[in-house]
This record gives C-alpha cells, structure tokens and sequence, in this order.
C-alpha cells in the first residue's frame, strides 16, 4: 500500500508490556465495563466526536488494541477514507481483528507496530488516535514526535488518557477506588491481580494534564487543547500539525 507499513520488532520492555496485555486481553472488554462502570463509552465517543473525522480522511489508531475507536473512525471515513489498527501487541490485534468481523466492520488493515517507532511515510494521516495507549508507552515524547510526523499539515492528532482528577475529594475518592477495589476487580474478573495494580500505578504515573500539554507542544504540535472528562479523571489532549 501507499503507506509502507512493515512489523516492528518490539524492544525487551515494550515485550513486558506486550505481556501483561496478551494476559488480559480476553476479557479486556467485560473490565473495560466493570472499571468505568460503562463510562469508558462516553469517553470514547467524545474523543471520535472531537476526531471529527470526514469521509474520505485517513486515520491511524495508534494502541488501537480491541478497536473500539476504529470501529467508529471506519464509519466516519466513508468508502473513500482508510482508516488503519495498530497496536505493539499481535494478540491484541488479534481481538481487534475479530471483534472488526463481528461488528461487520472490513477493510481495516492491522498494522503492528510501537508507537515510538511508526512505521508510515511523513505526513500519511488526516487524523492519529491514541485511546489509553500513551500511558503505557515507554518513551511517550518519541511517541508524539512519531504520531507528529505521521501527521499531514493540518491533521490532529487526539490522546484520550487517564489524567489527573481536577477536584480534590474527587481524587481521594479514586485513589482509594485505583488502589483497593481495581486489584480486586482484577483477582476476581480477570485472575490477574498484578496487572491492575499494574494499572492502578501507571495511570498514578502518568503526565497530569499541564504536562502532557507541554509535551506534545515539545514534540511539535500546536494548538493544543484540554479536555477533561469526568472531573479530569480521563483527558483528551488535542493537538495540529500546522
Ligand atoms: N485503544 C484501545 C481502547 O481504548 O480500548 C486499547 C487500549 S489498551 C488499554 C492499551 C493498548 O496499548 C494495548 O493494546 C497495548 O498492546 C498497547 N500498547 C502498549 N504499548 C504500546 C506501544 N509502545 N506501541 C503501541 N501500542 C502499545
């Protein structure tokens, strides 16, 4: 294809993260509902809402994993657009792949790849999407300049990540919900107690909503905007490739 996409072999940390999700992937969705408590929709649809996507555009899903933002992009894009699924994780795509089939979605190649390393031409997308994927990335300002360069003048780039919790008795509340009932969720849903705490930690890591803005602007993106959803419990930064 006119993108020139080839695998990417993953580095010895991202394998670890690669890891952790192949263990949850099968009930990767059921957690999705129990943790947000269905939330994670409404998260999502502002983000595709924000996307704005328009027949005939061409979308990369960057850490697309199950694929619920493509799924939504392919309907956006219309016949005329592409929209691509990429993730570091081949069993992963692997879900993506089938869930796609299931929905009746076609026509959506499967790219895998890290987000730090891209493997598409300069200036390939009218639009890059990366939903809860950036906390998990290594190296998250190589990722940016990567989804920047992949990025047509003028196409957006959107991460929709877990952030920082603007209200104070807000963030008590979900620090006690992160750290005790999520390890919970996980032992008992996924038998897999280490992967969310796991979860619980990195979300605790993750740039605030301040810092990631800076980032993004470091990478070369430009009006860049907040949007905070949830009291700040989720955010969706997005930014221009001017
Ligand atoms: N975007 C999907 C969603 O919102 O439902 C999936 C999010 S899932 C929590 C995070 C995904 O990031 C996983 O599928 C994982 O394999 C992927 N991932 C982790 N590190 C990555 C990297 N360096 N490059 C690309 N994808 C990565």
């Amino acid at each position: 294809t006119h993108f020139g996409y080839e695998q990417v072999p993953a580095g010895e940390k991202q394998s670890r993260v690669a890891g952790v999700f192949s263990s949850v992937a099968r009930r990767y969705d059921l957690m999705n509902d129990l943790m947000s408590m269905g939330i994670h929709r409404l998260w999502k649809r502002f983000a595709v809402d924000l996307a704005g996507v328009r027949p005939g555009e061409t979308v990369l899903d960057v850490a697309g994993g199950t694929g619920d933002l493509t799924k939504a992009f392919r309907r956006a894009a219309g016949p005329q657009g592409q929209v691509i699924l990429s993730d570091i994780n081949a069993a992963m795509l692997g879900e993506g792949r089938r869930r796609l089939i299931d929905a009746g979605v076609s026509g959506v190649p499967l790219v895998q790849a890290n987000a730090e390393c891209l493997p598409f031409a300069d200036a390939s997308f009218d639009c890059i999407t990366i939903g809860f994927g950036l906390r998990n990335v290594t190296d998250k300002d190589a990722a940016l300049r990567s989804m920047r360069r992949c990025l047509k003048p003028g196409g957006r780039l959107l991460v929709l990540e877990f952030s920082k919790p603007v209200i104070e008795p807000l963030s008590r509340a979900y620090d006690q919900y992160s750290f005790k009932v999520l390890p919970l969720l996980g032992r008992y849903v996924a038998q897999d107690e280490a992967s969310y705490r796991y979860l619980a930690e990195s979300i605790r890591m993750h740039p605030d909503q301040a810092t990631l803005k800076d980032m993004m602007e470091g990478a070369g993106l430009e009006r860049v905007q907040v949007y905070n959803l949830t009291g700040g419990i989720v955010a969706v930064h997005r930014g221009f490739r001017l």
